[in-house]
Order: structure tokens, then sequence, then C-alpha cells
């Protein structure tokens, strides 16, 4: 059991890295709580697998600390670190049985006897692996490799943390769903912080309490799944988050109004706009509505999208393309149309990032007590 930390942490492959662009981890500074369930989410390349391995210590970073429970563990390696991982590709023991397989680790940490067997049993019963605990591993499927590779993982009880590098990706769609339910519920009964790495969002959204989404190198947002939704704090959130993502539309900002290629929208608050960063707003289809002609902000309509359950209406906004919602009771779309923003949900954002609203006035008559 821990809480993770890390302090000033950043990476770089390259012994004479000078600047940015060198580091596969720009500087960051991250609390993992104990007993967390975590996913740590972004495209490929953007640094996931380095910052697993050196939270697990198969990598010692170029700068900063990793500290457990506030302990230096930062030159500690992993076998001293009492971490278990799980990698992209099964790591099993061909020659030995899926038993001795999952007892391994059990054995390793000089757990002995009847323990071991009940654990193994435990494990194999999760997996759904019990009628195979005799057979080789050789002979398995891929999907049966890594289901072991999972349970090698689990199969400690007194691990700090449970690391896992895109475990399913070998895994077939079905038995896949059917894992990630079963690592949800292992996580509810072990109380062991959990990390799970991901480049698909569903996976993440569905597995985690916490999800950490990192771009390039960069933490851009650690938080629940419902405030990356609302309030994403970077531009790239927004976008890899939702499906379709959050439309960003280049913006002039001037106090609570956003330009957009001559179209006024209202914001819900007042911004003060630093100089010289590209400003763009921000606002998810979810919270966009398509209206008729003549209402709202005036938008050409390309295609509705049926997506089942609801519409999507893809139109241009200006020169930008722009994905709405369409209310269930909108019939007779023709070319043109409206859209309707809600204020709350649009957002401003200044190089990527999310910008606070100008809260002076706030603080200049604070509101009568209660309110
Ligand atoms: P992800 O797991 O998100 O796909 P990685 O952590 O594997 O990303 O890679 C992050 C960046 O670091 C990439 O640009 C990758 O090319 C680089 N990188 C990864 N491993 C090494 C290595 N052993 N040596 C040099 N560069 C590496
Ligand atoms: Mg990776």
């Amino acid at each position: 059991m821990a809480r993770i930390e890390l302090s000033d942490l950043a990476h770089s492959y390259k012994p004479d890295a000078k600047d940015a662009r060198d580091f596969a981890l720009k500087p960051m500074n991250l609390t993992w709580r104990q007993g967390g369930a975590y996913a740590l989410l972004g495209p490929s390349g953007c640094g996931k697998t380095t910052l697993l391995n050196i939270i697990s210590g198969l990598l010692t970073p170029s700068h900063g600390q990793v500290l457990f429970d506030g302990r230096d563990v930062t030159g500690l390696p992993t076998e001293k670190r009492n971490i278990a991982q799980v990698f992209q590709f099964p790591v099993v023991y061909d020659t030995m049985s899926v038993y001795e397989n999952l007892a391994f680790p059990l054995r390793n940490r000089g757990m002995a006897g009847k323990a071991v067997d009940a654990r193994v049993r435990e494990i194999a019963g999760l997996l759904e692996m019990s009628g195979e605990l005799g057979r080789k591993a050789r002979g398995l499927t891929a999907d049966a490799k890594q289901k072991i590779s999972l349970g090698r993982g689990l199969v400690r009880p007194d691990v700090a943390a449970i690391l896992f590098d895109e475990p399913l990706t070998v895994i077939d769609p079905q038995l896949k769903w059917e894992l990630r339910s079963k690592l949800k519920a292992l996580h509810r009964a072990l109380d062991v912080t959990m990390i799970y790495v991901t480049h698909d969002q569903t996976e993440a959204l569905t597995f985690a309490d916490t999800v950490v989404v990192m771009h390039d190198g960069k933490v851009v947002q650690a938080g629940r799944p419902d405030e990356l939704f609302e309030r994403p704090a970077h531009t790239f959130v927004g976008y890899f988050i939702g499906s379709p993502g959050m439309n960003v539309l280049p913006a002039r900002v001037e106090g609570a109004s956003a330009h957009v290629d001559g179209a006024a929208i209202a914001l819900s608050r007042r911004y003060d706009i630093p100089a010289g960063k590209r400003i763009e707003i921000g606002i998810r289809p979810e919270f966009a509505s398509l209206t008729p002609a003549g209402e709202g902000l005036p938008v050409t309509v390309e295609r509705i999208d049926d997506l089942g359950r609801t519409r999507l209406a893809r139109v241009r906004l200006g020169g930008h393309a722009f994905a709405a919602g369409v209310p269930d009771a909108l019939s007779g779309i023709g070319a043109t149309a409206g859209v309707i923003l809600r204020p709350g949900h649009v957002h401003v954002y200044a190089d990527g990032e999310l910008l606070e609203p100008d809260d002076s006035e706030w603080r200049r008559k604070p509101p009568p007590s209660g309110a």
C-alpha cells in the first residue's frame, strides 16, 4: 500500500538533453493516492510507458524524485519497491503450468504452503481459469497467457501498487470488457493503488476514478471523468475525450463575449485576455443544440448523423467545422440553421490551456454572507 508522489520529475533518454523537445517527460508534480484507481490516458508516444517504468523502477528518471509514502525510492530497483507490473504482452513461463505461474510471485516473496494454494485458487477463480490450472502455459492461446500475466500481477496481496501497461491489447473485445469489469471489482476488493495505462478513452473512463491525461510528455489534467468532460483543462483533453470531442474554435474574446468569424458568442463570465497568446473557445457538442434558421448563431448544415438514441449535426460556423446535438423535436432541417450554446459550458483557452474567468469584480464586492 502506498501513496506515490512524483516530485519535479522529468525524463530525457538523451544524456545531453538541451531543450524541452529532448524530454520524453516534461517536469511534473503529481500525487497518486493510496488505494486510487487511476487511468493514465494519452495517445501513442506521449510518455505513458516511460512514466509507468519510472514509477515501477525499471527506469531511473534523469530529473526529480519518486516517493512512496514519503520515502525516496528513486534509486531503488523494482524488487525493492514492492510493485507488480503487467505488460502489454504476456510474460509467462511456458514450461510451467498455469498453477506454477501464478504461485511463482508468491513463493518468490517467501509465502509457503496452504496460503499459496488458497491465493492461487482465488485468483484463478476470478479469472475463470480454475479448470486450466494443471495445463502447461506453452499450449495456451494469447488471451489465456495474458490472463495468466494479469493473475501474476494480481496474486500478491501485499503490493504497494499494481501497474498495468495497456494489458488488454491482445485480448479479444468481448473478453476485454469482462476483464476490465473484473479489474474494477478487484480494485474494490483489494484496496490497492492501481494505475492502468491506455490510449482508449472508454477503457480509461470505465476503469478509473481518476483519469490522468498525458499529451506530449506532459500531464495536462488529472481528474474525475465528469471533470474532464465538464471542464477540460486543456483543449487536448476536450478533443481527446468525448466522441466527437469538444469543438475548438479560434476566437477573439472581449470581456464576456467571444467573436468567431463575426459571430458573437455570450460567455457566462468576463475574461482578462493575456497578450500574445492564441485564444480559442471550446464547447462540447452535448452543450450545443441545433435550432431553426433565424435563431442562435447562423450555421450551414453539412449532414445529420443518426447515432441511434441521439442525432448529431455536422455544421459550419463561419469557416469552422462544428458539431452540435439535434433536439428530438426538431424536424425539416434545411441547408441553413442556427446553433444555441449553453454559456456556462463555453470555455476560453489561451495557448491550449483553460483560462479562468476574471473574478476581480467578485473579489471587490463579496457576496452577502450565506449567498
Ligand atoms: P507511450 O507509452 O505513451 O506510447 P513512451 O513512453 O513509450 O510512450 O515514449 C515516449 C517517448 O519516448 C517517445 O517519443 C519514444 O520514442 C521515446 N522513447 C521511449 N523509449 C525510449 C528509449 N528506450 N530510448 C529512447 N527514446 C525512447
Ligand atoms: Mg507505451
